[in-house]
């Protein structure tokens, strides 16, 4: 359903022609950066909806930008799949956010242009930000690289820290987030990021007004290889899981984020900043749920030397073309989105049943 080696241009052209050819309204928001062929980059919202609508269903692709590959697809799939049933009539609003984070899609990258994990970066940056002092010890894991006379102390150092702490805790660690080394992994910035400040404008713009909402943050590369995973990531419980909860029943993970949190789906509970939360923060007084589709990839056994890492150490080294770019390039993108037609229909079946029984629940809503 998606060519083996698609490219954020494809992607836009596709979800943009679908969304005009059904009759979308449309507004492009234009990144500040270019991508890697000096192509222009946009977060394109595609809305269906009758004037007056207060109830939506919303699909965001891209937080992590090489996700967007699948998010992207989802999206396009999903203006096809209605229009052919007659359903994208717009009695529940449909607010489609292309590509939140078109950068890091463009470039191939979970991270946005400042090297920034969107997912730690929606947090009051007023406030004091939050420590990871685990991280200090191991961060220099991550620079090492940069010149590769450093490897077998990287190697050495990788290995003490896998014994010291076992390798769970190390990538809870990691996972938690930390707000001190732009260069460093799962950096969460020191001001709310283009993506951040972009989406809130967009939910402030079509959202204010609304009654109801069911929300999806589409992510890949956590969890069993081709297993479209159900969350809801959340803080602390709010009214809007109990409507999860409804809807889904045993489909649905609830994952509590805190400093000391656990989770054995794959994502991390011990960070702040997701997404999700900063929905649920906003989307306050409404009748709102937010939730998070993971799709499975491979398994990963240790961060050190996988696709990500490798990704990681080519933009610490500025090395942006040539033959190992060009692999790094593929190595992760087939991580984050697997050429297997199987796997690319799976998810999207399932994401498809997702969405469906999320529409169908604000269909029915005020509906007695
Ligand atoms: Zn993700």
């Amino acid at each position: 359903m998606m060519d083996a080696q698609p490219s954020y241009t494809l992607l836009r052209s596709r979800f943009l022609e679908a969304a005009q050819r059904h009759g979308a309204q449309l507004e492009h928001h234009k990144h500040p950066l270019q991508g890697p062929q000096g192509e222009d980059l946009y977060t394109d919202v595609a809305v269906f909806a009758r004037p007056g609508t207060r109830k939506w269903l919303v699909l965001v692709s891209g937080t992590h930008g090489v996700e967007g590959y699948y998010g992207s697809m989802c999206q396009t799939a999903y203006m096809d799949t209605l229009a052919a049933a007659g359903r994208l009539d717009g009695e529940v609003g449909l607010l489609l956010v292309h590509l939140i984070n078109p950068w890091g899609t463009a470039w191939k990258r979970r991270t946005n242009e400042d090297n920034i994990d969107l997912n730690r970066n929606y947090l009051d940056f007023s406030r004091p930000l939050p420590q990871n002092p685990g991280y200090e010890a191991i961060h220099e894991l991550f620079t090492l690289r940069a010149g590769q006379e450093d490897d077998s102390r990287a190697d050495a150092l990788w290995e003490s820290k896998v014994r010291e702490l076992g390798r769970t805790q190390l990538m809870n660690v990691l996972g938690a987030g930390q707000y001190l080394h732009a260069d460093g992994l799962y950096f969460g910035g020191v001001q709310p990021a283009w993506s951040n400040t972009t989406l809130r404008a967009i939910v402030a713009k079509y959202l204010a007004d609304c009654s109801d909402a069911v929300s999806f943050d589409l992510h890949t590369g956590a969890g069993e290889y081709g297993h479209p995973m159900l969350m809801a990531i959340a803080e602390r419980e709010y009214p809007g899981m109990e409507d999860a909860r409804r809807i889904y029943g045993p489909w649905l993970y609830t994952v509590l984020t805190g400093a000391s949190s656990t989770t054995d789906t794959g994502i991390s509970a011990a960070a702040t900043g997701y997404t999700s939360q900063a929905m649920v923060d906003t989307m306050q007084g409404k009748r709102f749920t937010q939730l998070v589709i993971e799709c499975g990839t491979y398994t990963n056994p240790q961060i050190r030397g996988s696709a990500l890492w490798n990704d990681h150490f080519l933009h610490l080294r500025g090395e942006l073309q040539g033959p190992v770019y060009e692999q790094v390039k593929r190595d992760i993108l087939e991580f984050f989105f697997p050429a297997d037609a199987d796997w690319r229909e799976v998810v999207w079946v399932r994401s498809r049943q997702m969405f469906d029984r999320a529409l169908n629940d604000l269909l029915a809503r005020g509906q007695a």
